[in-house]
């Protein structure tokens, strides 16, 4: 699994501390502890599962159907509180980052708020990075796809913002990008799948090839060459 801490890869090994049982089920704890040296964080889900303790360890273990799959009908992640998904890269502005993490936090408990912040975010990064002009959302939208300064993967995924949100049929979502309006299913994620990849697109290459032109510069100009604009 991955550390939703560190988001480091480590082999699983978890510990499951009982809890009481009520009309729904038993309840139980699941703990794993990350082994980076750099986090060495304990990780808990709150789980609804059938479980069964060892007779030799008394290590409570989840019960494991004919098909050999865990019979876990709820698990949540309570610690850390929020997403596993990457941090936002430091080359975005305040305003843009904020409004992802906390789309990123809000998104288990509440889809609709998740949804309202990151179309928020987009349209404030559409604004800034791409220079579209204001107006609503889905015109917004349609202006950076008209405005070809998107690779193919980026065109699609946006575009597809607008057609898995539905949003010919939801006009509150694309003249009101700050209302809390119904969201389809996956509507939510998708929006932050797409934000990460602008991120990457509009901060973060800029930047890294700054940097990598920035350094070549610096060997032309030792050696007396002139420099790449
Ligand atoms: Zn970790």
């Amino acid at each position: 699994m991955k550390c939703p801490h560190c988001l480091v890869e480590f082999h699983d090994e978890k510990e499951i501390t009982i809890l009481e049982g009520d009309i729904q089920g038993q309840w139980a704890i699941e703990t794993y502890i990350c082994p980076n040296p750099n986090c060495k964080k304990s990780i808990y889900y709150l789980i609804n599962a059938k479980l069964s303790q060892s007779r030799n360890t008394y290590r409570w273990n989840i019960i494991l159907d004919s098909k050999g799959e865990e019979q876990v009908f709820k698990r949540e992640l309570v610690r850390p509180k929020g997403s596993s998904r990457p941090p936002v890269p430091k080359e975005v502005p305040t305003d843009i980052a904020e409004d992802y993490t906390e789309a990123c936090l809000v998104l288990p408990d509440s889809p609709k708020a998740s949804a309202a912040l990151s179309r928020r975010a987009l349209q404030h990064l559409l604004r800034q990075a791409a220079g579209i002009k204001k107006g609503n959302l889905a015109n917004e939208i349609q202006d950076v796809l008209d405005s070809n300064q998107l690779p193919s993967y980026l065109y699609e995924s946006i575009d597809a913002i607008r057609n898995i949100g539905n949003f010919a049929a939801h006009p509150l979502k694309s003249t009101s990008s700050e209302q809390i309006v119904d969201v389809e299913a996956g509507e939510a994620e998708w929006n932050l799948e797409v934000l990460e990849m602008l991120f990457d697109f509009y901060y973060v290459q800029p930047q890294k090839t700054k940097q990598r032109r920035d350094a070549l510069n610096k060997k032309l100009g030792d050696i007396g060459k002139p420099t790449m604009k």
